[in-house]
């Protein structure tokens, strides 16, 4: 992939630590060539974010917390200033209060639910929308889902509500913005170990259960993922928008999930 994405410039919003998907989609883009600007939410991940921006010649942006329009705008503003224009975006941001990631959706609260759909669904559009204004040349924006929107997953509750949500702006964004030539794709990626993972009950047990039935027997990493990204932001997919790929091993091909995982 050396070179593919040499003199493209772009912001990965949604690294927390060295687990994230937005590392593994940071290094697959910088490895092939590309230049990058992190933003981190809170302070709290300012000191895991900045050394992890320092390993691949990032520009630090700064605190970006995506509920808050103007802290969305002061960091477009930044990228505005140092670059003056933008080729690619990576939106891996999710939240949902983790007492509702747990027993049944019904429950769901109105302020859990406003909150889930403001921070991983409308996010989305606020920044494609400040990023819009600086793809000069066309570009790709990329963000995260998972087989949840589709099908009732246990646990993921009003998130799988948000996924589906989003799932659907995708292809709302892919006919606005197409004429512009920029592209909006979303991956939806199999079950992974991550912090924001960590709050679904009974991870654990989703892991298994896709490593016993998908077609591929395995999980995914965050660096296939982060391949898989490199496809979407670079020129290689210049002709796909408003597509929801799945990098899942094969998942969510299989109508009869027969395996039980035997060790839990
Ligand atoms: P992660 O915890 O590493 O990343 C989630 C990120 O969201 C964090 O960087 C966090 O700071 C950010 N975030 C949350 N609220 C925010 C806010 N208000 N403003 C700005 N940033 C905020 O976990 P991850 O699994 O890498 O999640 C990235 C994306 O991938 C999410 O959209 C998630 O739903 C999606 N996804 C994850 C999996 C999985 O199994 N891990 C599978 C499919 C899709």
């Amino acid at each position: 992939s050396k070179g593919l994405m040499t003199g493209k410039r772009g912001l990965v919003m949604g690294v927390a630590n060295n687990r994230s998907i937005a590392w593994g989609i940071a290094k697959a883009a910088r490895e092939a060539g590309a230049e990058l600007a992190f933003t981190y939410q809170g302070d709290a991940l300012r000191k895991r974010v900045e050394p992890l921006a320092k390993e691949l010649d990032a520009l630090v942006v700064g605190h970006c917390d995506v509920s808050d329009a103007a802290s969305i705008d002061a960091c477009f503003k930044t990228i505005e200033d140092e670059w003056g224009k933008l080729d690619f975006l990576v939106h891996a941001i999710g939240f949902s209060d983790k007492d509702e990631l747990t027993g049944r959706y019904v429950d769901t609260s109105e302020a859990n639910f406003s909150k889930t759909m403001l921070i991983s669904v409308y996010s989305f559009t606020a920044v494609a929308q400040r990023a819009e204004k600086l793809m000069t040349d066309g570009g790709s924006m990329l963000t995260m889902s998972y087989y949840g929107a589709e099908k009732v997953m246990p646990n993921y509750n009003v998130m799988g509500v948000a996924k589906a949500a989003l799932e659907a702006s995708v292809q709302y964004l892919a006919v606005d913005l197409g004429p512009k030539n920029i592209r909006v794709n979303a991956i939806s990626a199999g079950p992974i170990k991550t912090l924001a993972a960590s709050g679904i009950g009974d991870f654990r047990y989703i892991l298994k259960w896709n490593e016993y039935n998908a077609p591929l027997r395995r999980t995914v990493t965050i660096d296939e993922v982060g391949d898989v990204g490199l496809y979407f932001l670079s020129d290689l997919s210049r002709s796909v928008t408003g597509e929801i790929h799945h990098a899942d091993s094969g998942y969510h091909v299989v109508g009869m999930k027969a395996v039980d995982a035997p060790d839990i």
